[in-house]
This record gives structure tokens, sequence and C-alpha cells, in this order.
């Protein structure tokens, strides 16, 4: 299924939201990213950028070339 990942600005994000990849709480005002199904926008999520790239490179088994340093993988 395509996705639209958008990115949320820290001024457009006025509600918290519970990331899936940490179930942690995205905090009004943090720069995030929410991801659009485009079959189905209603199911649209909303993801800390850190989660979200390490996410998508363990659902592909492949590094993403994201330019994050190597240090996400603590909580695997
Ligand atoms: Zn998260």
């Amino acid at each position: 299924m395509n996705e639209r990942v958008l990115p949320i600005q820290p001024h457009a994000a006025t509600k918290s939201y519970v990331c899936p990849g940490c179930t942690s709480q995205i905090a009004p005002g943090t720069y995030h990213l929410v991801v659009i199904p485009e079959l189905d926008p209603d199911l649209r999520r909303h993801w800390h950028r850190g989660c979200w790239f390490r996410d998508q490179r363990r659902q592909h088994g492949k590094s993403v070339d994201v330019g994050n340093p190597p240090n996400l993988n603590r909580s695997l």
C-alpha cells in the first residue's frame, strides 16, 4: 500500500498523538511525521521522525539512507 509521509512542523503540531513506533506521546509543538495511506486517509498515523525511519529500515530489511547515526536500535 502506498503511503504519503508528510512532515509536521512544530507550529502546526497543535495536538498530542501516540507514536505507534514507541507508544510514547508526541507532544504538541514537536516536529514529527504523519503517514497517510493513499487508499484510506482516515488511517493516518503520527510518528516521531526517528521511529518512522527505524520502522522503515526494519520492514525493508536494508538500510535506508536517512542520514541518521547508527544508535537507534537501543529498544530492539
Ligand atoms: Zn516514537
